[in-house]
């Protein structure tokens, strides 16, 4: 445990060490560690203690006496306050070799001695999300659009997301302008009140099909029916959805979406293939990396022909699907039913007949067949933050596919996990690749072998 004598509204001079994955700088007065807000490696800062905990506190920068060579001037510092680009004032270079560092890290914690490739980066760091659910709140007595503050929700109207692509802004700040004239009122948390609560949109990258979902608090409220004819008029709006959610809840979305006008769902297309995305349905956000994570993914499977390929943790079927032409049969384990019916008519329209799609969690549907002593080649895993489930670990050692491919978007679980596997298989290596380029989130590729 770390004592400390600093105390809160304390201004100090701190020399940053290294970077937090959360993206902080990292200080230490007499061992007690500081985490500082806008301050690199490197630098030196004068900074205002803002927390003193009991093992470590946090601090914000207020002056910085010596910059970092590293440092990146000229940009808004909404994109940091917001948490839409906490990385942004930090060359793009460093950024991937700190996103490889974190897999590092995380396996030396673990005493993996695993090779860890380069990070992938992209070629278009900014402007590459084709998803965004932006809030949307009365301000000055109009209806505004923008992001919360950091661990707040006090809202910072923007109308430049900085990350997402440049025609989905446009149709926020389209629709923004409509609620204005049509004199809609933005959603109130704190009294559970007002009519637009969230503007949900999506846009295939491939195509340019764009998807609207308006996340409303009641269909009676005022307007309704114009603002929507108003939506649609734009053509490059393919899909117009309601969904409802009349609860006090920080849950943006309500269960049920009503489709409004258009197509149910949008196509987006990777790796030459098709796919339908619906409202429900996880899809990966940016598109360009998408595609090199796929291919790493593909090239790691080493795939010949003959092979059983379970791809878990599925979601529309995209990681088996690009798999399926090299593979005897696929058959994909998702937990949502809308993706896994995605999942299947996405197998369809890309004429694909070997490839099959189970609802169900994944450590389940795997303990059952591993009862049933299937036979699995090659496991992909692609699970969200928290990893594989324990049981899933057993039921993959009873199982024994000769390779797994694990797609993680979390280094600690992925450690944890390759740690507990090591016993049955050897991690080869690991390639993270930049999904989300200016944010802190690590993805990766990391090929297993089963060792006999
Ligand atoms: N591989 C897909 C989806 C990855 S996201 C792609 O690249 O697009 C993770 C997916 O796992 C989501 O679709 C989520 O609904 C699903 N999921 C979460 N927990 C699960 C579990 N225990 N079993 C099966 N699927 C799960």
């Amino acid at each position: 445990m770390q004592t400390t004598k600093l105390t809160k509204n304390q201004i100090v001079t701190l020399d940053i060490i290294d970077l937090s994955y959360e993206g902080l700088g990292v200080a230490k007065v007499d061992g007690y560690p500081l985490f500082v807000e806008n301050a690199l490696p490197q630098e030196q800062v004068e900074a205002i203690i803002t927390k003193v905990g009991r093992n470590f506190g946090f601090a914000k920068t207020k002056k910085i006496l010596q910059d970092s060579p590293d440092r990146v001037t000229d940009y808004d510092p909404k994109y940091i306050q917001t948490g839409i680009a906490p990385l942004i004032h930090w060359r793009y270079e460093r950024q991937l070799a700190f996103k490889r560092q974190q897999v590092v890290n995380n396996f030396e914690k673990q005493h993996l001695d695993i090779e860890v490739h380069p990070t992938v980066g992209a070629e278009h760091p900014l402007a590459y999300r084709n998803k965004a659910q932006i809030p949307v709140r009365t301000v000055k007595g109009q209806a505004t659009t923008g992001f919360f503050r950091s661990r707040s929700h006090d809202l910072v109207p923007l109308e430049d997301y900085l990350i997402q692509d440049p025609k989905i802004d446009a149709e926020i700040n389209r629709i923004r302008d409509l609620l204005r004239q049509l004199q809609i009122q933005g959603y109130d948390e704190n009294r559970n009140r007002g009519d637009v609560r969230h503007i949900m949109v999506r846009r295939a990258t491939a195509t340019g099909e764009m998807m609207v979902v308006l996340v409303i608090t009641s269909t009676k409220m005022k307007h309704l029916p114009q603002l929507l004819a108003a939506i649609q008029a734009n053509s490059e709006v393919t899909s117009l959805y309601l969904n409802v959610n009349a609860k006090k809840t920080n849950v943006i979305l309500g269960s049920k979406f009503e489709l409004v006008a258009g197509q149910e769902y949008i196509t987006d297309e990777i790796l030459g293939k098709q796919f339908r995305i619906s409202p429900q349905s996880f899809f990966q956000v940016n598109h360009e990396q998408t595609q090199k994570l796929y291919q790493l993914a593909i090239d790691a499977a080493e795939l010949t022909g003959q092979e059983t390929v379970v791809d878990a943790y599925s979601g529309i079927g995209t990681i088996g699907l690009s798999m399926a032409d090299h593979a005897q049969e696929v058959i994909g384990v998702e937990v949502v039913k809308q993706a896994v019916q995605d999942a299947q008519v996405n197998a369809a329209i890309n004429g694909i007949d070997n490839a099959q799609f189970v609802v169900g969690k994944t450590e389940d549907v795997l303990a059952k067949w591993a009862q049933e002593q299937r036979q699995i080649d090659v496991l992909v895993v692609d699970p969200p933050r928290k990893g594989l489930d324990a049981s899933l670990i057993s039921s993959i050692q009873a199982l024994r596919p000769q390779k797994i491919v694990y797609i993680s978007c979390n280094p600690a679980t992925l450690a944890r996990d390759l740690n507990l596997l090591r016993a049955d298989y050897q991690a080869l290596h690991t390639t993270p690749v930049d999904m989300f380029p200016m944010t802190k989130h690590v993805e990766s590729v990391t090929s297993l072998e089963l060792i006999h």
